[in-house]
């Protein structure tokens, strides 16, 4: 499977402060782009894309979707599966430590 990473304006993780800049998507051939899910690979706290790929907290509205969103689901499993086998590392400074699950809200376009 080819992996498809978007390489992202760097920012912190709004729950604990990681810093960011690459985002993978959890099927591995999609681009991050605004208003995808993404989860933080540290604490795996759900955010979303804004219009400059920054991020921002999902509102009540959109919790209730992503909760029910069986994507974003597999890419939290994915992601703590990822996390048990690679155990994360603080001072790790490979690509991978910044890497994150994005993922598609909504319906394809
Ligand atoms: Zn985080």
């Amino acid at each position: 499977m080819l992996m498809k990473t978007t390489k992202l304006p760097r920012s912190e993780c709004l729950n604990c402060g990681h810093p960011l800049d690459r985002a993978t998507h959890v099927d591995g051939a999609r681009r991050a782009k605004p208003g995808d899910v993404t989860l933080c690979i540290r604490c795996s706290h759900i955010m979303i894309f804004t219009e400059d790929m920054s991020f921002r907290n999902p509102t009540d509205e959109e919790l209730t979707e992503i909760a029910a969103d069986a994507d974003v689901m597999r890419a939290a499993v994915a992601l703590a599966r990822m996390r048990e086998e690679m155990p994360y590392e603080d001072d790790d400074k490979s690509d991978l430590s910044r890497w994150l699950t994005a993922n598609r809200l909504g319906r394809p376009q």
